[in-house]
């Protein structure tokens, strides 16, 4: 690698001059990424040898996403060299951060889960932890949204370029897995073996990726799975077009839709593959005997969706290589722990047991003997059966995934305080009470190197300006910022920042979208999925309430706003999708408006993904974080607004409640029902919002408005927000919150205009967010959980 920029440019410029095309940017990039896959590369083989001669405990990272976000920057920064070899391209005539968004962006999550993954990822190899995540190579990602007349559509998206991409296929690990077939009983070397007649193999063929960690020399691996054909025969009477088509729909794309019978074989498919393989490869490539393996390995699975890995190293230990029943669960208990993702009940896994039983005859018996023998321990216990039912992983057909992964793991963690509790009082009550050690929480983290430092430069310098960069290795010495709070100089120049911030984003949407925004307004964001619970159906409607107010009364002309969303609708989920068509038309009716455009703007910005991301949370003033409280487990969306100077407008919700902690109400603004409140709610359905509505005028006018259509082009496109809200009752109490929604936003809006004041709550955010790091999170999960030692950087 480089010591210095002459060095660097020197080598660039050899190496540009041997290829073609030496003007275009493509070529820039090429020979750039080139360069920084050289210096990772040698680090990654050094420190794989480590690991090996160490003997080191590894852990293995399991989840169906892996959200990465764009890898050239990330790296340079985490490499330390970003600094010089931004300077040294300038030098030469080009600009960095045009050539990092050439870099076509993996798409391979939705969410929260899958970035939380990547960050993850980031963190352990900072910490110089040997972690490595175990994933999925989807052919297409996401989809890639495009709006048309307001409404969402999906394109496919292609991000894998076999040229210059990060990952290094290696054919030589390849293995097959089967699908399908019969289990027949036979004899191996004196013992009973189950063997499994005419199954459909298909190829797993594993791609690795480096994850560069910051200011140290490890890189870890992210391996991520292809299915392709298998060289093996095919069932009888499988039509030999048919089996490649279906394998190449293994990892063609993320979640397919599950709403239909094939979409679930498939999502199942994808499961299995992706457990299957890594824990082959893990068992067969691990440095000790088979007995000691949980002191040498630990698998977190994140979610339900990688559960399967139970049963999976059951049948390993088993069936492959000749262990009891007893000795295997041992082992499995001892390694295998699972992260709750969410408690809301249709995001909670089931399967059908006929169609487990079909695809993978195998693992559906080790799975029902898992639950007979769990029924066997429980049987004893003074339960009722509607408690039995809670701890049943088999239940009138159905298999109940979570349960699985409770039974099967031995820990058992939610995302912030308030979800582990609800999980340990009520969703899994039952389950707490037969394992009270198992549960615990550790609460969610982001990583800053991603989220501040190479998100938000500007104010990374700032703050290294005013305490030293300690905070970068040590993010909780953000807390020396206190000291500035109130100091007028640095309050300026954090409002500098700001709005440095915020005319980078409004360039990006005049260029992007073709709107005028005005950076001195009030940037208040709200990006993230677009879902019933995460209320914006609440944001837009209140936004329509404030026009109704700015149009009839001629006293209210407040303090300009810019609203700002971003976020994908699941393709299937018709009630999010017109939530998207209801925000893009009221935004064109008020964008449009002349009297209403001198206070409000919405932007909805288009295809949401981690490189818009980067760009939005630095430039925002207001976190929209009001879900209906309960709901959310943690939101980490909050924390990376959190770390750029953002101030929460929230429920207590997640991991708001620890946000709230950190900083004090009177750095957040909080409004709403409490989680308690919606629960009691829930359970006694003593809940009309017509009764509401009644009393409030503003409320029926904008409630008249919606029903008519006049907000969607055509109350045809609003039907699912009316089924919600008029036949069920609003299950994510909208309508209840909405008014204290518009308080708090009242009170934030005359906090705004004392500017000093509020930068100074900015400075007590970012100075608290240092525990919201994933390095926080990591350290927790290793010190509770994994047990990996850490081996001081000077022996790497
Ligand atoms: C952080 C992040 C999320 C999660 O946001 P929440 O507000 O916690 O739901 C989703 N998508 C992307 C791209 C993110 O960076």
């Amino acid at each position: 690698m480089f010591s210095s920029k002459e060095r660097f440019k020197e080598n660039f410029v050899a190496r540009l001059e041997q290829r073609e095309d030496k003007e275009s940017l493509q070529t820039v990039y090429s020979v750039l990424t080139a360069m920084v896959k050289e210096w990772t590369y040698d680090d990654w083989e050094q420190t794989n040898q480590q690991y090996k001669e160490q003997k080191r405990k590894q852990l293995y990272y399991f989840s169906i996403e892996f959200l990465m976000g764009r890898i050239l920057g990330q790296n340079l920064m985490n490499l330390d060299v970003h600094g010089f070899v931004e300077e040294g391209l300038k030098e030469l005539g080009f600009d960095l951060h045009a050539i990092e968004e050439l870099e076509p962006e993996p798409g391979l999550g939705n969410g929260g889960l899958g970035r939380l993954a990547a960050c993850f990822m980031d963190s352990l190899a900072s910490l110089q932890l040997p972690g490595h995540g175990c994933g999925l190579r989807y052919k297409g990602g996401l989809f890639t949204q495009v709006f048309q007349d307001g409404f969402q559509t999906e394109q496919p998206t292609v991000w894998i370029d076999e040229k210059e991409g990060w990952g290094i296929r290696r054919e030589e690990l390849s293995l097959d897995i089967p699908f399908f077939g019969s289990i027949e009983p036979g004899i191996e070397s004196n013992r009973l073996k189950p063997v499994l007649k005419d199954a459909e193999w298909i190829k797993a063929v594993p791609y690795d990726y480096p994850i560069v960690g910051a200011a140290g020399k490890t890189v870890n691996t992210l391996r991520l799975w292809q299915a392709e054909v298998s060289s093996r025969p095919l069932p009888k009477g499988k039509p030999r077009t048919l089996y490649e088509q279906e394998t190449a729909e293994v990892t063609d794309r993320l979640y397919p839709d599950a709403s239909l019978d094939a979409g679930k074989i498939l999502r199942l498919k994808q499961q299995y593959f992706l457990c299957s393989a890594s824990l082959q490869t893990i068992v067969k490539n691990r440095d000790c005997p088979l007995s000691d393996l949980a002191r040498h390995v630990a698998i977190q699975i994140n979610d339900t969706h990688p559960a399967l890995a139970i049963p999976e190293l059951m049948r390993i230990l088993m069936d492959e290589e000749g262990m009891q029943w007893e000795e295997a669960w041992g082992i499995v208990n001892h390694t295998i722990s699972y992260t709750n993702h969410t408690i809301l009940e249709e995001a909670l896994e089931k399967w059908s047991s006929s169609l487990l039983e079909r695809l993978l005859p195998r693992i559906y018996m080790i799975i029902q003997e898992i639950d007979r023998r769990f029924k066997e321990k429980t049987q004893q216990e003074p339960l009722d059966e509607w408690q039995r039912k809670k701890l049943a992983i088999i239940e009138n057909g159905v298999v109940h995934m979570a349960t699985l992964a409770v039974v099967g793991s031995y820990k058992v963690n939610g995302v912030a305080k308030l979800h582990t509790e609800i999980l340990k009082v009520r969703e899994m009550k039952e389950l707490n009470d037969h394992f009270p050690h198992k549960f615990h929480n550790i609460t969610n983290g982001v990583a800053h190197r991603r989220w501040l430092l190479k998100a938000n430069p500007e104010l990374s310098s700032l703050i290294t300006s005013a305490v030293g960069d300690e905070w970068i290795r040590e993010p909780i010495k953000l807390h020396k910022l206190h000291r500035f709070s109130k100091d007028p100089a640095f309050l300026q120049d954090l409002q500098a920042v700001k709005i440095a911030k915020k005319r980078q984003l409004a360039d990006y949407i005049k260029t992007h979208q073709d709107i005028i925004v005005d950076p001195e307004s009030v940037f208040d964001a709200q990006i993230k999925r677009i879902h019933g619970y995460k209320r914006q159906l609440m944001n837009i409607l209140h936004i329509q309430m404030l026009y109704n107010r700015i149009l009839s009364d001629r006293s209210f002309r407040p303090y300009p706003r810019t609203f700002i969303f971003g976020g994908k609708a699941a393709p299937s989920y018709r009630y999010a999708k017109e939530v998207i068509k209801l925000i893009n038309t009221v935004a064109d009716q008020v964008n449009n408006d002349p009297l209403a455009k001198k206070h409000l703007h919405i932007v909805f910005i288009e295809d949401y993904s981690v490189s818009k991301a980067e760009k939005i949370f630095p430039a925002s003033d207001v976190s929209e974080q009001i879900s209906t409280a309960s709901k959310e487990a943690s939101g980490t969306g909050n924390m990376k607004f959190m770390m750029n100077g953002a101030i929460t407008l929230g429920t207590f919700d997640g991991a708001n409640l620890e946000i709230v902690e950190q900083v004090g109400e009177d750095n957040a603004f909080i409004f709403g029902l409490t989680a308690r409140q919606v629960m009691q709610f829930e359970k006694e359905q003593s809940y009309y919002p017509p009764d509401i509505i009644q009393h409030e005028p503003d409320l029926q006018l904008v409630m008249a408005q919606l029903l008519e259509g006049s907000l969607s082009d055509g109350e045809g496109n609003i039907s699912a927000i009316r089924n919600q809200l008029v036949d069920c009752n609003d299950p994510f109490f909208v309508l209840k919150d909405i008014q204290q929604y518009g308080k708090a936003h009242e009170r934030l809006l005359s906090a705004f205009e004392n500017s000093l004041a509020w930068q100074e709550m900015s400075v007590v955010n970012i100075a608290q967010s240092g525990i919201f790091s994933s390095d926080r999170t990591i350290q927790e999960y290793s010190d509770e959980v994994w047990q990996l030692g850490r081996v001081p950087s000077n022996l790497l």
